[in-house]
C-alpha cells in the first residue's frame, strides 16, 4: 500500500466522522506536506473502489460534496440534522432485518444498504420553534403595540 494510502486510510478510521476530501487533503498535508489535491482525490477514489471507504452524500447537506468513512464499522444508519449539519450514526437490528426482508421478499443478494434519515435534532427544534414563536409575533397586526411611542417634538 502506498504511502498517500495509508495517510488516508488512517485519517478515516480514526477520526470516526465523516470527512470531505477537502478537509482530508488539509489534515493528510499535515502530515506529507508534498501531497497534492490530485494525488488525494484519486487516493480516495481507489479507496472506494477497493472496497475501504464508504462514499456518502449524507442528503446533500453540502450540495455535491461527498464524506468519506471506514468500512471497518458496523453497518449504521446516518441521522442527518438539515438545519445544522449534524450527523448521527444510528445502529441496530432493525438495519439487519431490513437487509434480511429485502434478501427474502426480492430474492436480493444485498452487497451495500445506505439510510439516511433527515430531520431536525433537539436543540434545532427548540430554535425553530423559537424562530416561528418570533415570526408570528413579527406579523401580528398589534405588534407594535409595545414600542415605546415617539416622543413629541416640543
Ligand atoms: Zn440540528
Ligand atoms: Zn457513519
Amino acid at each position: 500500500m502506498t504511502r498517500q494510502r495509508q495517510i488516508l486510510l488512517e485519517l478515516i478510521d480514526k477520526s470516526g466522522k465523516h470527512l470531505d476530501a477537502e478537509t482530508l487533503f488539509q489534515l493528510a498535508r499535515e502530515q506529507d506536506p508534498k501531497l497534492n489535491r490530485v494525488t488525494v482525490y484519486r487516493t480516495l477514489k481507489m479507496l472506494k473502489q477497493g472496497g475501504l471507504v464508504d462514499e456518502l452524500d449524507l442528503m446533500h447537506l453540502g450540495g455535491d460534496q461527498h464524506y468519506y468513512e471506514t468500512r471497518m464499522k458496523q453497518e449504521h444508519a446516518h441521522v442527518i440534522c438539515l438545519r445544522c449539519g449534524k450527523v448521527e450514526e444510528f445502529f441496530g437490528e432493525p438495519l439487519q432485518r431490513l437487509r434480511r426482508q429485502v434478501e427474502q421478499n426480492l430474492g436480493f443478494d444485498v452487497l451495500i444498504a445506505r439510510t439516511e434519515i433527515g430531520g431536525y435534532c433537539a436543540n434545532c427544534q427548540t430554535q425553530r420553534a423559537r424562530e416561528m414563536a418570533e415570526a408570528a409575533a413579527e406579523s401580528e397586526p398589534n405588534a407594535g403595540e409595545h414600542i415605546q411611542p415617539r416622543q413629541r417634538k416640543g
